[in-house]
């Protein structure tokens, strides 16, 4: 039996997992993520665990095929990530680094919106297909882009980035990323409310969401639409629309078999997947669809580890 190691750094903690190359998830846990100095000890920290965790599992490094690791801000092709502020990294070769702290393993990079596609296809909700768009809607819009069971990572890193994809003219809010009128500023939990919120502000249309005095979550949108709320609809109808016209320019691109849904925002199921997908279809006349193109991820927080440990298998 071989096996591989996933490792999905975020700014508070490191996931990690150890797997049967057959996609068999054998044991997982977390670390804290050291990030003083720049995060000038975060890999040795993750290469002492994975040691200590593998010498308890019994497994040798011979039997190991490599760790793949995923870092939340853009990989370049050779590995080198010039910035990464959630981390603190600044011209830094996370994986050549980890590599010579474990003996030469082989380690692999991108970054953790791929790597989370990645897991999704191998043994979440785009399992059975080979080239899927993965799309997750939590605080921010993250994206991924698997074509032909790679990842598509890009010349700068930023390729599956749809977040920051333009949607809007004259937004005067800025995105996170310096923009104005990002996808991420309407479909993001966050971008949800803020949508709820200028509905609201429009009139005086009665809803469920103005007994909350303005402190909603997008789950609370979730939530009312399901119930018939006139504006909770109207507002998943337009942060969705903008999604679902988005994955219209990706199926454009890239054309992959399905688009998977994750993120705190797909924890409403079917009924948010298929609003999307309606929007997405209302744009794309050139193929016949299959019955559905948009389903929901599977995998939550574990996606990252997996598609981490999938990287070392390609
Ligand atoms: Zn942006």
């Amino acid at each position: 039996m071989k096996y591989c190691v996933g490792v999905d750094v975020g700014g508070t903690s490191v996931k990690l997992g150890i797997f049967e190359d057959t996609g068999r998830l054998i044991m997982k846990w977390s670390i804290p993520t050291r990030k003083d100095d720049g995060s000038a000890h975060l890999f040795e920290d993750i290469a002492e665990s994975i040691n200590k965790k593998l010498a308890d599992a019994k497994i040798s490094k011979d039997e190991v095929t490599g760790v793949g690791m995923g870092v939340p801000g853009p990989v370049l092709p050779d590995g080198y990530v010039e910035v990464c502020v959630n981390l603190g990294l600044k011209d830094r070769f996370p994986a050549r680094e980890l590599s010579a702290l474990m003996d030469g393993m082989p380690v692999k990079l991108s970054n953790d919106a791929n790597i989370a596609a990645l897991g999704e296809m191998w043994q979440g909700g785009g399992k059975g297909y080979d080239s899927i768009c993965m799309v997750t809607l939590g605080t921010g819009v993250g994206g991924g882009i698997i074509h032909e069971g790679k990842i598509v990572n890009g010349t700068h890193g930023i390729a599956g980035e749809i977040g920051h994809m333009h949607v809007t003219d004259g937004e005067e809010e800025a995105c996170n990323c310096g923009g104005h009128g990002c996808l991420e500023q309407y479909a993001s939990a966050t971008g949800i409310v803020r949508v709820a919120k200028r509905k609201l502000a429009e009139g005086n249309v009665k809803s469920g969401l103005r007994a909350f005095g303005g402190k909603f979550s997008a789950k609370d949108v979730c939530d009312l639409a399901k119930s018939g709320d006139e504006i909770a609809l109207e507002t998943l109808e337009y942060s969705m629309g903008k999604l679902g016209l988005v994955l219209s320019y990706v199926a454009m691109c890239s054309d992959p078999e399905v688009f998977v849904i994750g993120g705190g925002v797909s924890k409403a199921g079917e009924f948010i997947s298929d609003i999307i997908m309606r929007h997405l279809n209302a744009y794309l006349n050139m193929i016949k669809k299959k019955e559905k193109n948009v389903v929901l991820a599977k995998l939550g927080n574990d996606a990252g580890i997996y598609g981490a440990a999938k990287m070392v298998l390609e």
